[in-house]
């Protein structure tokens, strides 16, 4: 099972900031900006090259975006950035789709 999976079981720990039926948002373990947080479907996709064509992945990423606008919004961030990386290459480590939301304020 992927250390995402594992979060998303609680068999690891993390610091949840937030949770439903199909997405978990927990504070990244080595944050990279003041806020760092990591948005995550509860459903096991490696990479956003393999989401499908229909209706429920478009739901879940819309979703994911969602979640990131209203954490941003709880927390009062002026300006923020949501990223996806996608692939080694691109820096992808952990192959369990997560969005970032990074802010300094
Ligand atoms: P990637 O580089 O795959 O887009 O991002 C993976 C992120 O997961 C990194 O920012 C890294 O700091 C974070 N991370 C890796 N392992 C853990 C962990 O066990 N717990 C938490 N909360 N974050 C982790
Ligand atoms: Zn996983």
């Amino acid at each position: 099972m992927c250390i995402f999976c594992q979060i998303i079981s609680k068999e690891v720990e993390s610091e949840i900031v937030f949770e439903n039926d199909d997405i978990i948002a927990f504070k990244d373990l080595y944050p990279k900006a003041k806020h760092h947080l990591l948005i995550v479907p509860k459903k096991h996709i490696d990479t956003i090259k393999d989401l499908n064509e229909n209706e429920a992945d478009e739901e879940l990423v819309g979703k994911m975006v969602l979640v990131a606008r209203n954490l941003a919004k709880d927390l009062e961030l002026e300006g923020y950035q949501l990223l996806f990386n996608v692939g080694k290459s691109a820096g992808q480590v952990i192959f369990h789709i997560h969005l970032h939301l990074m802010s300094n304020g």
